[in-house]
C-alpha cells in the first residue's frame, strides 16, 4: 500500500480541511477528533507521510520519532491529564484487524473520564 496524499489527515496538514487544533510544532500536529469517543479525544499525527506505526518506525528519522513521542507527553501535560490521579490512554490502530480508517499514522489520546479495561 502506498501513502495516499488525499487522505483526510493529509488534507488537514495542507489546511484544505479545517481542524480544531490542540498543538503544533515542526514535527507534529494535534487536533480534536471529529467524532469523540471520550470526553477528551485527541489525535496526534506526524507531519511526514507515513501510513501507520510500522511505516513510521521503519522510515522516519530518529528526530521525527523522538519528537513525536515527546509531543504526546507535552500535549497531555498541556491538558493537565498526565498525572496518575487523572491519566489517559494512547492507542494506534493499524490495518484491518486494528480498525484503522485513516491511513496517515496517528495516535489517539483518550482522557477526561474513566476508560473501560483495554479494548472494545
Ligand atoms: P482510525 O480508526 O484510523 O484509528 O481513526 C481515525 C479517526 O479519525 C476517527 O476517530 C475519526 O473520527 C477521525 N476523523 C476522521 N475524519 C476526521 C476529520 O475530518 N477531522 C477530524 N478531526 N477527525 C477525523
Amino acid at each position: 500500500m502506498n501513502y495516499d496524499k488525499n487522505n483526510i489527515f493529509a488534507k488537514i496538514l495542507r489546511n484544505e480541511t479545517p481542524c480544531k487544533k490542540v498543538y503544533e510544532n515542526d514535527y507534529v500536529l494535534s487536533f480534536y477528533d471529529v467524532n469523540p469517543q471520550k470526553k477528551i479525544h485527541i489525535l496526534v499525527i506526524p507531519k511526514g507521510e507515513y501510513i501507520d506505526l510500522d511505516d513510521f518506525n521503519s522510515k522516519a528519522s530518529e528526530k521525527e520519532i523522538i519528537e513525536f513521542n515527546k509531543a504526546i507527553t507535552h500535549i497531555v501535560k498541556m491538558l493537565k491529564i498526565s498525572n496518575q490521579e487523572d491519566g489517559y490512554r494512547v492507542i494506534s490502530n493499524i490495518g484491518k484487524n486494528g480498525g484503522q480508517e485513516v491511513f496517515h499514522f496517528h495516535y489517539h489520546i483518550f482522557g477526561g473520564e474513566k476508560i473501560r479495561k483495554m479494548v472494545f
